[in-house]
């Protein structure tokens, strides 16, 4: 394999804003592969050894077997709980600031450092393994996009995706059976912490704005209203010409089998789904609870073109 810059496009954002099916859908076009959420790799997929989006065990999957080999001559050469510790120490959020000012030094910079050159070898096993000029990486949390920016040959760009704060709130608010790990329950979290995290996560993702790395803006509602429009467009911003996307139908997206190691339980899921924005929220949340999350989220709707009433 050449020198050349692994391209990665990473999707970015609060969690249960409909990242798992845009990825997939990014993943889905010619010269793009998605491998969901990568930086569960180390706990989920090679220490807990959970479910791909093959619906195969990690260790089964061929895709994941041939990127061990490749970066690694085999997922056993790797110390896999000191990488999962690894993972924990950089990722936690209170970390960012450190991600985005010079100075991490002592154990954290080295942790940091033994993480992006790790991971730095597993993109390329995922390149060289997948065949695919772009990566599309799920993991959306905002530590885990400044962190790619310190993997060695790896070039970056972020898609920001956004989803209107109600149905986010709802969303993590409701109790989810997951099909892909035996059905216990989706964590939930309280409408104000959600709502608290999804105006600070969507801040530091735009914050790319201001530095060199490409970033664009997708927001869920224009995705599953506009899909040919919203994916060509994205696709485009990756660097891949707008393919004519044969896999959208009119209002549903073919999905094919993809080995996303992480992310929601409609990984697994294959064939025919429909597209639409999940509003369930307007018919089953209190008036009360609706104005309060509008209230604390107004700046971030505003920001990103949703309507306060
Ligand atoms: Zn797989």
């Amino acid at each position: 394999m050449s020198q050349e810059l692994i391209r990665i496009l990473f999707v970015g954002g609060h969690g249960r804003s409909g990242s798992t099916l845009v990825s997939r859908a990014l993943g889905a076009a010619e010269g793009a592969a998605c491998v969901g959420e990568l930086r569960y790799l180390w706990t989920q997929g090679v220490t807990k050894n959970q479910l791909c989006g093959c619906s195969r065990r990690f260790r089964r999957c061929p895709f994941w077997k041939a990127v061990g080999r490749a970066a690694f001559g085999g997922w056993r050469n790797v110390d896999a709980p000191e990488m999962a510790r690894v993972h924990r120490s950089v990722m936690r959020i209170r970390h960012a600031p450190r991600h985005v000012l010079p100075g991490a030094s002592g154990a954290f910079g080295r942790d940091v450092q033994t993480y992006a050159e790790t991971m730095a070898k597993v993109y390329r096993g995922i390149a060289e393994v997948s065949q695919s000029p772009v990566i599309v990486d799920s993991s959306k949390f905002p530590t885990s996009a400044l962190l790619l920016r310190r993997v060695p040959g790896i070039e970056l760009r972020i898609v920001q995706l956004v989803r209107g704060p109600h149905g986010v709130v709802h969303s993590w608010s409701r109790q989810v059976h997951r099909a892909d790990k035996g059905g216990r329950l989706m964590a939930t979290h309280s409408p104000a912490q959600t709502a608290a995290e999804w105006l600070a996560f969507n801040a530091v993702i735009e914050s790319f704005r201001l530095s060199r790395t490409p970033w664009t803006l997708m927001r869920y509602e224009d995705f599953v209203n506009r899909p040919r429009e919203e994916l060509s467009r994205v696709l485009e911003f990756a660097g891949l010409p707008s393919a004519d996307l044969p896999f959208l139908g009119d209002g549903t997206i073919d999905l094919p089998v993809d080995h996303s190691v992480a992310g929601n339980p409609m990984r697994i899921r294959t064939g025919e789904v429909p597209l639409r924005a999940d509003e369930e929220w307007r018919t089953v949340m209190r008036p009360g609870r609706r104005r309060l999350i509008t209230a604390f989220t107004a700046p971030g709707m505003l920001r990103y073109g949703y309507p306060l009433r």
